[in-house]
């Protein structure tokens, strides 16, 4: 006997969605594929399912959660909104947006979620299986990336399974996921001032545009604290050498359009795609034998901005 715990995998239908809600609801961890990345969910108003988040993971306790709820109701249980914050629900929610907001006082989720900020984040996802977990459950789900922490987001189960084997109780295994790069964050403030704690798949250009339209008093603040945006992060375990134009003997290398490589995140330069791709391309180039990888130039436009920000935490 190893003493080593079983992770069990389930196919991500009714008969599974149910089993994994009965795990949940007895304080058990679930790896849970979203449209973003695969999340590890256990029941946010637990302090002991929470605590055992930190624990698979190996996060640090000052980094704190994102929070997944079914909707604008169920959010506003734990958060105060402002105007432009209910205005980016009605027209982002469900999607690949995380807003931290004002916490409410009476939230009554453990402490742990949100590191003992002032703050939550919040977010509705879009993908069928999170949603009928969601809807399964009658507590909001606490659910980081399933990975160890610094490591590779996951976009697959067979990624889960590859940092977390023995360290959760169930993986819900619903194929690879859409998005591929995690949720924007942006912190909204009481003032209707926001800031983008974190770019990801929603698109940065709507997003001026629009707070422009909504005629907002103020200037976006510069700064808040944003305990988690640490600065080595998706690390593959080797090192990454960024803006290449061809491997080196001992390189693996990730193509990007023109820039060809052993894996390409997009042959015609389709950056929706890259960042669909980003993580299996880093998942297999740690895997490869080469003790370095090299990665083509990908263009700080639209969702590149957020695959740049990722690639340059994986080199640092
Ligand atoms: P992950 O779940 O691994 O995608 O990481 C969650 C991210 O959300 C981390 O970067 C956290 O720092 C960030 N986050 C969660 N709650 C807050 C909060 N209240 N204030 C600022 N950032 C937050
Ligand atoms: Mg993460």
């Amino acid at each position: 006997m190893s003493g080593k715990n079983v992770t069990e995998v389930r196919l991500a239908d009714a008969v599974g969605i149910a089993e994994a809600a009965r795990c949940l609801e007895s304080g058990g961890l679930v790896a849970v594929p979203t449209e973003t990345v695969y999340g590890l969910a256990a029941r946010a108003d637990s302090a002991e399912a929470v605590a055992r988040i930190y624990a698979a993971k190996g996060r640090p306790d000052f980094n704190p959660l994102i929070v997944h709820v079914r909707g604008l109701e169920q959010a506003e249980r734990y958060a105060h909104f402002p105007y432009y914050a209910h205005h980016l629900a009605a027209t982002q929610w469900p999607g690949p947006l995380t807003m931290v907001l004002p916490r409410r006082q009476d939230a009554g989720l453990a402490p742990a979620v949100t590191a003992g900020l002032a703050t939550i984040a919040l977010r509705v996802p879009a993908h069928p299986v999170m949603q009928a977990l969601l809807a399964a459950v009658d507590f909001p789900l606490a659910a980081p990336s399933a990975n160890r922490s610094g490591f590779i987001s996951p976009t697959t189960a067979q990624h889960v399974l590859s940092s977390l084997d023995g360290r959760i109780d169930m993986v819900l295994d619903g194929g690879a996921t859409a998005k591929g790069l995690e949720s924007t964050i942006l912190a909204v403030r009481e003032n209707d001032t926001w800031e983008e704690l974190r770019p990801g798949p929603l698109d940065s250009e709507w997003l001026n545009l629009d707070y422009k339209g909504q005629d907002r008093p103020g200037e976006r603040p510069s700064k808040i604290e944003a305990p988690g945006q640490l600065a080595s992060h998706y690390a593959p375990g080797k090192p990454v050498r960024l803006n290449a134009l061809e491997a080196g003997p001992d390189e693996f290398m990730i193509g990007f359009g023109a820039v060809p490589g052993d894996v390409t995140l997009s042959a015609g330069g389709n950056l929706t795609e890259a960042a669909s791709r980003l993580y299996a391309a880093l998942h297999e180039a740690a895997r490869a034998h080469h003790p370095r990888i090299a990665v083509a130039p990908v263009p700080e436009e639209g969702v590149g901005r957020a695959i740049n920000d990722r690639l340059r935490r994986a080199a640092a």
